[in-house]
């Protein structure tokens, strides 16, 4: 494996620092793996947090590409990449999803059921000029609203 230049993600000042424990667990489905509510829980309620180092665009394996949060730092301006090591890597998206991310955490929009699947929205940012068309997918979340194909993963520009 070759050296890399990975930073250990800052927990941004404006965070309470993590929790040990979330609401939530990760369960094998039939397309994989999901995270599923603990309980009935409330709008509001974070379910669980992005945790995990930070890497480059090029640092990005193909595997890791399934499970990679690009996402954009509070107060920064230059989109990164996470390797999440927590169970929110399992957070499956939706088109019509029940939470969704603010500031790595994943955060109820509706109150859930025990046992029901927590989903989010993975393309909620608006259109620039750098998506990158290799980590693509086409949905299969069953809403009446599916986008189709998810097509908002960005690529450092140019
Ligand atoms: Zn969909």
């Amino acid at each position: 494996m070759a050296a890399t230049a990975t930073t250990p993600l800052a927990t941004p000042p404006s965070l309470p620092p993590p929790r040990k424990t979330y609401p939530s667990h990760v369960r094998a489905v039939s397309y994989g793996k999901a995270l599923f509510a603990d309980a009935d829980l409330p709008a509001g309620t974070v379910v669980e947090r992005f945790e995990g180092e930070v890497v480059e665009y090029d640092q990005v394996s193909e595997k890791d590409k399934t499970y990679v949060l690009n996402f954009l730092p509070p107060g920064e301006t230059e989109w990164k990449w996470l390797l999440p090591t927590s169970d929110a890597r399992f957070a499956n998206h939706s088109c019509d999803p029940n939470a969704k991310l603010t500031n790595l955490q994943i955060i109820l929009t509706r109150p859930v059921k025990k046992d029901e699947e927590i989903t989010f929205l993975y393309n909620p940012g608006d259109d620039t000029d750098y998506w990158d068309p290799a980590w693509n997918f086409k949905c299969c979340c069953g809403s009446t609203d599916c986008q189709g194909d998810i097509d908002r993963y960005r690529k450092p520009k140019a």
